[in-house]
């Protein structure tokens, strides 16, 4: 706890070393340690987190035993409860500090805090920091958010309120202040800050003069990422931003100890914070992605959970669902359909996220959700030691770039840098691969330990050390994946003029990058020498050919004389159609690229086939990239799941145990939610090769079905048969000792 709490300052402190990189992998490296397993702090123990947030009006409104009851009966162990920051809910003595108007005499935080501390959770004050009332405006007006025209600008949603500069004084001293007050008050276990980095740029005076004297420019005008100001900008606005929560941290921790801030944030490449550095100075975090919104599959869940993994290594992450409905048209006080609310903490949970509910407003008007979330919570408590992950038994990683993101997505980095990364992750579902998610800034020999292959589903902005580190990882026996424009730009977003990975690749870009191409196809070629196909193109065999992705980049391939088993048929007219017909046959033009290095395999698509099958779907480019991370990985994988229906699956060792989590995706509403109904799956079996240290397995037992069930051996693998699978099922493997 103690080294961890000096590593959080230090580590902070250390970023104000950093100049124009504030995504910039190698400069954070400087400052960062690798991800550290679970720490000695509190924040290990809880397991099941309960969030209920405060509305101005629940102060005396709300049944306080109601919620007490159902805390307990649901085994929760932390519980996030609303202090202040935008409403106190408590009688605040900080000067402009909005106290409900429902509150009178009352302390409804102290009380809710103090009735849960004496039922045995953790408690975290929760505040809010993105708005305020008018009568800080009169005091402050140089607290508020400023737009690029120079004005203040009013809450989109309630009249009443300002937006807040995030930057400034509003979260360094006032915010400071209240948090210090919660403190002193209360000594909660940590504090949590809703909305604390800002609601988009801020043109105050703040900003700019420290921003001015950051990087001797004004505020820049534009998002692009290629002017100067604009980069020194997002390097500042990391800096601050982490300063902020070093500011905190130390608040909090010189009046309790063992208490943190807690970051919360949305994760993934296309997040405002920097994940790698957040990883590295927090010991716990939250994991703001609350529910399905829109097309979106409900193993982005699982994907959360992955991707704070990457950097955060086994810490715990509390995984938000909002029982709410989280649609853009924010209908707060309606509930999901139960069985969406069921599934998505469900697949957090199989990828180790400590599930929380999220509910606002204390005076439910629905109470649907109620029953759901003390089913799964009752099961979470009742197979606790079987969920106590100790790592995952993953071998293949999945890398996201947030300086991909950040240097060479923009404008439109959900398209070019998310989507082939949703493809991938799309077409290891269906072929059950159990994978992690790695961040590109830690590609170091320790943190890849664990994986046999790596997958850079367009990671196009790498800096020459990521370059040299996944060299060297495919020479150590690993496999590599990689498609498009990987590698084709440093890590500012500057392009190559050749691939960093070229050498990998057995390919040298040839100075075009062509697309979007319509009906352009890839011819399936036997290799000349053996008359066979390709272990590439298994269960394409009777194709001929399929169909291309949209996008490729022109290549020549270092060695002439390579066979590639895929061929590119250039685009031809689709319409008219008697003129659909293609003008060449055989163009030469490999569509993959497959080398064996050292012991290791390296596979390259020139080709966006990762975000085509995002795109379109197709069945052919689901068998492609499963082949592809087969024969990258040459190895009995640690999982495998025979039978219908889609399913996302993990293994995991804990202490004298293996577990394998499958959870059914199958239905009608996988890709855009709310499901309606779990419709159950048939027999799956499955082969287990775990990493068991020589133990022998003593039994298996079912965790959802229950009870103990037969297992068979057969060489390195334990069999287990399901006869069918509802919307969820552990097997867990008890070790001998
Ligand atoms: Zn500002």
């Amino acid at each position: 706890m103690k080294s961890s709490r000096r590593t959080f300052l230090k580590q902070a402190a250390g970023l104000t070393a950093i100049s124009i990189a504030g995504l910039d992998a190698a400069a954070v490296a400087g400052s960062a340690t690798p991800a550290v397993a679970q720490g000695t702090g509190w924040y290990d123990r809880p397991m099941r987190w309960a969030q209920l947030s405060f509305v101005e009006d629940d102060p005396g409104h709300y049944d306080l035993g109601f919620w007490l009851d159902y805390f307990q009966r649901i085994h929760a162990d932390a519980a996030l409860l609303d202090a202040g920051g935008c409403v106190a809910f408590y009688p605040t003595q900080v000067p402009l500090h909005y106290r409900s108007k429902w509150l009178g005499n009352r302390d409804t935080f102290g009380e809710i805090a103090a009735a849960c501390r004496k039922l045995g959770m953790n408690v975290i004050a929760r505040t809010d920091a993105h708005a305020c009332h008018q009568d800080v405006y009169d005091a402050h007006p140089d607290w508020l958010m400023v737009d690029e025209r120079g004005s203040k600008v009013r809450h989109p949603s309630d009249k009443d309120f300002w937006l807040t500069c995030a930057l400034g004084p509003y979260n360094f001293e006032f915010m400071n202040a209240v948090h210090k007050e919660v403190m002193t008050r209360y000594r909660p276990d940590a504090i949590f800050t809703n909305r604390w980095a800002g609601s988009g740029m801020c043109y105050c005076e703040h900003c700019r003069e420290n921003f001015r004297q950051f990087s001797g420019l004004d505020l820049p005008r534009t998002r692009d990422p290629h002017d100067t100001a604009r980069r020194q900008y997002m390097a500042w606005h990391q800096q601050r931003l982490f300063e902020l929560c070093r500011v905190w941290n130390a608040t909090i921790e010189a009046i309790n100890p063992a208490a943190c801030y807690l970051p919360n944030a949305g994760g993934g490449a296309l997040s405002d914070l920097d994940m790698k550095t957040l990883g590295s100075l927090a010991p716990a975090a939250i994991a703001d992605r609350q529910s399905r919104r829109g097309l979106m599959a409900p193993w982005m869940a699982g994907k959360a959970a992955k991707e704070f993994r990457s950097t955060m290594g086994m810490k715990p992450i509390a995984g938000l669902t909002s029982v709410g409905i989280d649609d853009q048209n924010r209908w707060k006080d309606s509930v999901q359909n139960v069985e969406e609310t069921r599934l998505w903490m469900l697949d957090g949970i199989a990828h180790n996220f400590r599930p929380t509910f999220t509910k606002f407003n204390a005076k439910p008007y629905d109470r649907r959700w109620f029953p759901v979330v003390e089913e799964v919570f009752r099961w979470h408590h009742a197979n606790e030691k079987y969920l106590r992950n100790e790592r995952s038994l993953a071998r293949v990683g999945l890398v996201y770039s947030q300086q991909t993101a950040a240097y060479y997505g923009w404008p439109d980095a959900a398209a070019r840098v998310e989507d082939p990364g949703l493809g991938f992750y799309q077409a290891l579902i269906e072929a059950r691969i159990p994978f992690e998610m790695v961040h590109d800034g830690l590609l170091d020999e320790e943190h890849l330990h664990p994986f046999r292959t790596l997958i850079l589903p367009n990671i196009a902005a790498l800096s020459d050390r990521q370059c040299e580190q996944i060299g060297a990882f495919v020479r150590n026996g690993g496999g590599v994946i990689a498609t498009l424009e990987t590698s084709l730009y440093d890590e500012g977003g500057k392009r190559r003029d050749d691939f960093g990975l070229a050498e990998l690749f057995g390919a040298s870009f040839a100075g075009q990058v062509e697309g979007p191409m319509r009906n352009s196809y890839l011819n399936l070629k036997k290799d000349p020498t053996t008359g066979a196909f390709h272990p590439l193109l298994a269960g394409l065999e009777d194709a001929g050919r399929i169909i291309n992705g949209t996008h490729r980049v022109h290549v020549t391939a270092g060695d002439q004389s390579m066979h590639s088993p895929l061929e590119v048929v250039p685009p031809y007219p689709d319409l008219p159609m008697e003129e659909v017909f293609p003008r060449t046959t055989d163009t030469h033009e490999p569509g993959v690229f497959l080398r064996d290095v050292g012991s290791g395999r390296v596979v390259y698509f020139p080709v966006d086939i990762d975000r085509t099958f995002w795109e379109v779907l197709a069945g052919d480019h689901a068998k492609l990239l499963r082949n592809a991370v087969v024969w990258a990985t040459n190895e009995s994988a640690p999982l495998e799941v025979e039978g219908k229906g889609v399913i996302d699956v993990s293994i995991w060792q804990q202490k004298d145990s293996i577990t394998v989590h499958l959870v059914n995706l199958t239905n009608p509403m996988m890709m855009k939610g709310p499901v309606r109904e779990v419709i159950p799956i048939a027999r799956q079996v499955v082969r287990i090769r775990p990493t068991k240290d020589g133990r022998k397995v003593a039994r298996a037992r079912r965790l959802v079905a229950g009870g103990e069930i037969p297992f068979s051996e057969q060489a390195d693998a334990v069999i287990v048969e399901l006869p069918g699978i509802d919307v969820h099922e552990v097997i867990a493997l008890d070790l001998e000792s």
